[in-house]
């Protein structure tokens, strides 16, 4: 969006136009919440402020697993299923390489092509360029976005390799890993902090070889008893699926829909999302105040010497950051 401001009457075009659904005027809202134009920043935080009733509805889940698991063919799978039962799906990606190479290799519309054809549903491109946290919030966004314009299920899409995961588990009420059986890294390829935050885990092309996916499925189900305490309210399942034929998709939709029910009745869901809206809240100061420190002249005039002091051992860490920052204050 290159224009220099929203008009209030323009901001009020827009907040209907969403919840009216207009995919035009979604496209139009989701690239102001991507803008890092401090003056569309501000415009989408009023955007974001009115839509906000309309938001929270949605069923939010994350879909995170390594390049050729099966993501894209399971949500495109899963995504015209769901379409055919009457839900309104969303899919949004968060890609770190899009962040390395301003280049994304998820999102991608042709990945999902009947999805991203179909009215009923939405499918964002990762937005490309900045950090992960820059990432993490304009995903954040965009899906309040899509929850406002009426879709009740928003599919978030993460590589399994690093930090985006731990993003994308804290932005969502459900968190599915998808893993291939046999490929060589049965446990052991597989962060163990990944699996940590998983929900659900899926072993997918178990078209393939059967008793290979039974396996994994055994070895994948001991692992997270072992990382889940008997008391927890809600223990991580493993389920086989194939995503190419379909195999144990509706019966994947089931778990997630069991694992709602039970969140909303315990009141954990709630929990979890006051949780995450404090997290986020956080990481804005922490960015702001970030922003605000290589800002400012002081800190600008001494930083380079003061970190080169410190890498050179001549200053330690804690007496350099100091001095950094009662240069800030003063
Ligand atoms: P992504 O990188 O995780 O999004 O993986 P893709 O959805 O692009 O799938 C990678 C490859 O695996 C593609 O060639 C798919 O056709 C194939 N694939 C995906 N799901 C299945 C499945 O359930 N069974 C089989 N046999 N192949 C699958």
């Amino acid at each position: 969006m290159s224009s220099p401001a929203v008009s209030p009457r323009m901001l009020d075009e827009l907040v209907a136009g969403v919840r009216a659904g207009d995919r035009t005027v979604i496209g139009r809202a989701l690239t102001l919440v991507e803008s890092s134009l401090p003056e569309h920043r501000e415009q989408a935080q009023e955007l974001l402020a009115r839509l906000a009733p309309a938001t929270g509805g949605a069923r939010r889940i994350g879909v995170s697993g390594l390049p050729g698991a099966g993501k894209s063919t399971l949500i495109e799978r899963l995504g015209t299923w769901l379409l055919d039962r009457g839900h309104r799906v969303a899919v949004l990606a968060v890609d770190p390489s899009s962040v390395r190479t301003g280049g994304s290799i998820l999102g991608d519309k042709t990945r999902m092509t009947k999805l991203a054809q179909d009215e009923r549903a939405f499918v964002r491109p990762t937005p490309s360029g900045g950090s992960l946290g820059g990432v993490a919030r304009r995903t954040r966004e965009a899906m309040l976005v899509l929850e406002a314009a009426g879709h009740d299920v928003v599919l978030v899409e993460t590589v399994g390799v690093g930090q985006s995961e731990i993003a994308v588990a804290g932005m969502v009420d459900a968190f599915l890993v998808l893993l291939v059986a046999g490929a060589g890294d049965e446990l052991q390829g597989i962060k163990r902090g990944i699996l940590e935050a998983a929900d659900l885990v899926a072993i997918n092309k178990a078209d393939e070889d059967r008793p290979r996916a039974e396996r994994a499925r055994r070895d994948f189900a001991a692992a997270l008893r072992l990382l889940h305490a008997a008391g927890e309210r809600w223990r991580p399942t493993v389920q086989l699926i194939s995503a190419r034929t379909g195999e144990g998709v509706p019966e994947l939709w089931g778990t997630l829909e069991e694992h709602r029910r039970r969140l909303a009745a315990s009141g954990d869901l709630e929990t979890r999302r006051r949780e995450q809206r404090r997290a986020w809240f956080w990481q804005e100061v922490d960015e702001g105040l970030r922003e605000a420190l290589r800002g400012n002249a002081e800190v600008a005039a001494q930083l380079a010497a003061l970190e080169a002091r410190v890498a050179a051992g001549e200053e330690t860490p804690e007496a350099a950051a100091r001095q950094l920052l009662s240069a800030f204050r003063s």
